[in-house]
């Protein structure tokens, strides 16, 4: 059987001609005159294709009329124009063959709008469903355009280990991997002889690489123990890091907003009917939103800046900005959505809320030290790049551990890139799922990955 993917058969191109398609039924409608009109998905694209059967088929009676949603069938036949709406082939079957049965009664996915609370208990069957579908089509998109941004700009692709002894964001969200019995034996006698954990981002590792490569990114999985239920947080997430030497946090800012448009250009262009679906079901303003994210240049802000424009604000806040605190997601949503109504880069940051390897900067507010950090914003996500120039200076870069209570030694390795041939260098974190949420307008980050992992929830 040499199947043809139902987006291609849908074209038209081979109309007049005889094909095979095999999918997973969504409907079936069989009429007293002895048809049945099937729908057909196979996740080549959002459309069915219509299969009408005839009772001239040996199987109609016997196996084509208890068609239900769900059934996997391949159906060999004559591609014809259609004289219904909103379709021009239809697929005129000479031959049905039912692969798969689904009982009507027990199959979850029912030809009708269920709920994404109750979807997400059923991940292993949500892929059939139009939206899931579509999610999944944008996020093969969405890293299709990633690599292709960076290989067309000859960045190395660089492998960072996901098991790692160290703790890159120093905020105690890890997952320990071991393979000691709880309460038993201790640090030394574990597999690696030392503490480890999952990796919550690639970046120090990434460092050495770029500080020998030049341009060069990760993408691949990481894990943060965040014990906070919203829906822009997973346990586990993938993110891109791309990692530059010679470069400061201009140059890392004008990337991020270039990398950004880049990936939207290409969901615009090459899932135009997915989109056309978000923007009816989902969001209204999804694809207004990712056009003019395309074309309008970002706000560059500093945090400073920020902050003035936030207490300014007549506004009841949650959490009262204050110059040392933490921009918040209700701050980080009212810079992007309600001052600037387009991408905002927010740049130095008070240092004493970021992390000991960003940049200390040489001229700070009078408020206190900043550091060459930067976070980009975008209106409903809030968050969704965070970077930095990264502390080049050997003993700046010690004081600043010292000062964090990171023990310099632990690092060694690290302190060596700043010890042999040291050079500016820069990088940021993407979030693919944050990315995904905002290209689709779904609400929820548990809708935009196959299977999430979050607090008290790792069914599949
Ligand atoms: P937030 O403040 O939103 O929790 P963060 O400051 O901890 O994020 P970074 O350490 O800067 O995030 O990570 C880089 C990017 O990774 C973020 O901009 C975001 O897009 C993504 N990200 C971070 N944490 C998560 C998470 N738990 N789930 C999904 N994506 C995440
Ligand atoms: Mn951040």
């Amino acid at each position: 059987m040499k199947r043809v993917p139902i987006k291609e058969a849908l074209t038209g191109v081979a109309t007049g001609t005889e094909i095979t398609v095999a999918g997973w039924v969504r409907t079936v409608r069989t009429s007293k005159g002895g048809f049945s009109f099937i729908t057909l998905n196979d996740g080549s694209s959002l459309a069915c294709i219509q299969v009408v059967a005839d009772e001239q088929l040996p199987n109609y009676r016997s196996e084509v009329v208890h068609l239900s949603a769900g059934c996997s069938v391949a159906v060999t036949g004559q591609l014809v124009p259609s004289q219904g709406r909103g379709q021009t082939v239809e697929l005129r079957a000479s031959e049905v063959q039912v692969i798969g049965r689904a009982d009507p009664e027990r199959y979850p996915i029912q030809p009708k709008r269920h709920s994404f609370e109750f979807l997400r208990k059923q991940a292993h069957l949500r892929p059939r469903t139009n939206t899931f579908g579509a999610v999944a089509r944008v996020r093969n998109t969405i890293c299709a355009a990633i690599h292709e941004f960076f290989q067309s700009r000859g960045f190395l692709y660089v492998h960072t280990p996901i098991i790692t002894p160290s703790d890159c964001e120093g905020a105690g969200q890890l997952f320990r991997v071991t393979t000691l019995e709880p309460g038993r034996g201790d640090e030394q006698e574990d597999f690696f002889g030392r503490r480890t954990n999952l990796t919550v981002s690639g970046q120090l590792e990434l460092e050495a690489y770029a500080c020998a490569l030049g341009n060069v990114y990760s993408f691949g999985p990481t894990f943060r123990a965040e014990n906070s239920n919203t829906p822009r947080h997973l346990a586990e997430f993938w993110m891109v890091e791309p990692e530059m030497a010679f470069c400061d946090l201009q140059g890392d800012a004008a990337l991020a907003e270039e990398f950004l448009k880049s990936i939207f250009r290409a969901v615009l262009e090459r899932c135009a009917e997915d989109m056309a679906f978000f923007n009816q079901r989902i969001d209204s303003t999804v694809i207004e939103t990712l056009t003019g994210i395309v074309s309008s240049e970002f706000v560059h802000l500093s945090y400073t800046e920020a902050i003035e424009i936030l207490q300014r604000a007549q506004r009841r806040w949650e959490y009262p900005p204050t110059w040392g605190a933490e921009l918040q997601t209700e701050h980080e949503r009212f810079l992007t959505e309600q001052s600037f109504k387009r991408p905002v880069i927010v740049t130095d940051f008070p240092a004493s809320i970021k992390p000991f390897y960003m940049r200390l900067n040489d001229s700070p507010p009078p408020q206190g030290p900043t550091v060459a950090a930067m976070d980009v914003l975008v209106p409903k996500v809030g968050e969704i790049i965070g970077g930095s120039q990264r502390e080049e200076r050997l003993e700046v870069l010690t004081e600043r551990m010292r000062g964090a209570g990171i023990d310099p030694e632990a690092y060694w390795w690290y302190l060596d890139l700043r010890r042999y041939g040291t050079v500016p260098h820069a990088g940021f974190g993407l979030g693919l799922e944050r990315t995904v949420q905002f290209a689709t307008g779904m609400a929820n980050i548990r809708d935009v990955i196959p299977f999430p992992r979050t607090p008290r929830s790792a069914e599949f």
